[in-house]
């Protein structure tokens, strides 16, 4: 535990006034530190965050963030406001320390930390481990940048339970030391360089996850992405890396489609990839990468198989939505990066027709050339990325330009063949013309069921 000693007279400043940072407020303030809240959201949107503020005893600000912010011992900032913020450059300036929800619950959370962090497959291995938990009899709480802060479960967490956790770049920017029992880095690919200065800047703050381990703790990490095996093999803790291209003598591997985890030296079967229900080889990482952190804190390994036979995956991640005159339609509205799309075209064998498009993050799309080339009939494009994706696509499929979603699955329609796939799989972020990936998914799902 870090910092709880000074709470009690601690003058505590919580940057942004969403779910996790309300939740940390409560926290906080339950352990007697004076809490004043801070979001520059106008105060006639806030209704709904003032009443829980109240219902706490708290003090807050809403429409612009005053100096008050920095008289305090502490800050406590929330993943979706931007450390490059002149406030928080402000912050570091005068010495004030900046700590994200996960580190300040972290210094209250009596029960083992599993923590789960990766440029993809976060949320699908965060939700995975906690089924595995959960069919063991564990108590078990599943939270982080997954949708529940985990402040609001630390109070009732004992020391066998256990807390899974997904935790993003963001929060890993700020903590201090936050010591997660096995933690998990899945893979590391350009994403959010909006909100990095340099891709090096972005991997660094995925490292973090590591950084307080000791040498009983456990690191679960790809040995298949070279930037993170260069930094995990270096590590001092029990390292278990996890490949599905080569034989290991530790961690966990694939050999002609049998899963095997090392245990004593010794490989262990665990399960054959076939069994597995979620498809696509990047779920069998995130499968193999699961296996390790549950065995880490001592599952037994058939409780591991069985939840890989059972769990079907999560909303908006390759999600089928129905078949009509032969055509699949399937929902991967979470991909929101080129990877995820590379990874979302190679789990189908059939023509692809791909919805893709959005608000363009600097993305570099070559990776997607050959697999486009190959397997996409046509791409439909939508959003501000649109333009730009049709001049570097239109060499390699037929490139067909929508006005929304609704024209976008009309088009794909037409376009589909019997016995295809339409896709959609974005490769970009949502927010032009959503409100996030999920409102996204679900206005394709609704248009999906209306044809
Ligand atoms: P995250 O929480 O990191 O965004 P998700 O589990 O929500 O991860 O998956 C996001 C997208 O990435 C989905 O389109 C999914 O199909 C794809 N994906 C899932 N796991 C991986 C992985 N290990 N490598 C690459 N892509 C993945």
């Amino acid at each position: 535990m870090g910092r709880p000693d000074k709470i009690k007279s601690a003058r505590v400043s919580v940057l942004g006034a969403a779910r996790s940072g309300i939740a940390v407020a409560r926290l906080l303030k339950s352990k007697g530190a004076s809490v004043f809240v801070s979001d520059k959201k106008p105060i006639e949107e806030a209704a709904h965050q003032i009443e829980a503020l109240e219902s706490i005893g708290v003090e807050y600000e809403f429409g612009a963030h005053s100096d008050r912010l920095f008289n305090a011992d502490f800050i406590v900032m929330s993943p979706g406001v931007p450390s490059n913020l002149n406030l928080v450059q402000h912050a570091a300036k005068v010495g004030l320390n900046i700590y994200s929800e996960v580190e300040v619950a972290s210094w209250f959370c009596r029960a083992p930390i599993v923590a789960i962090t990766g440029s993809n497959g976060k949320t699908t291995t965060t939700t995975l481990i906690g089924k595995i938990f959960e069919k063991s009899g564990r108590k078990t709480v599943v939270a982080g940048n997954i949708g529940l802060p985990i402040s609001d479960y630390v109070a009732d967490l004992e020391e066998d339970a256990v807390a899974v956790l997904e935790v993003s770049s963001f929060q890993l920017d700020h903590i201090d030391t936050f010591k997660p029992r096995a933690a998990v880095l899945l893979n590391i690919t350009p994403d959010h360089l909006d909100r990095y200065e340099s891709y090096q800047a972005y991997m660094n703050a995925k490292f973090k996850i590591f950084m307080n381990q000791t040498a009983d703790d456990f690191s679960v990490y790809s040995h298949d992405d070279s930037a993170v095996v260069a930094h995990g093999d270096a590590l001092k803790t029990i390292r278990r890396p996890f490949t599905v291209k080569d034989k290991l003598d530790r961690g966990g591997y694939v050999e002609d489609g049998r899963v095997f985890l090392v245990e004593d030296n010794e490989p262990v079967h665990l399960i054959d990839w076939e069994e597995i229900r979620i498809r696509g080889v990047h779920n069998l990482y995130n499968s193999l990468a699961s296996a390790l952190a549950a065995r880490a804190l001592g599952v037994p390994l058939d409780v591991i198989a069985d939840t890989l036979r059972e769990f079907a995956g999560v909303e908006h991640r390759l999600e089928p939505v129905r078949s009509l005159g032969g055509v699949r339609y399937v929902n991967d509205s979470k991909a929101t990066n080129v990877d995820a799309v590379w990874y979302a075209l190679g789990s189908f064998e059939e023509p692809i027709v791909l919805i893709a498009g959005g608000k363009d993050k600097g993305n570099d799309y070559s990776p997607l050339f050959e697999p486009v080339k190959r397997k996409v009939r046509a791409m439909i494009l939508i959003g501000t990325a649109a333009p730009k994706m049709q001049k570097e696509f239109q060499d390699k499929t037929k490139c067909v330009m929508a006005s929304s979603m609704e024209d976008a699955v009309a088009k794909a329609r037409r376009e589909a063949k019997r016995g295809d796939v339409v896709l959609l799989s974005p490769a970009c972020a949502s927010f032009d013309m959503f409100q996030d990936y999920e409102h996204r998914g679900r206005e394709f799902k609704r248009l999906v069921m209306e044809l």
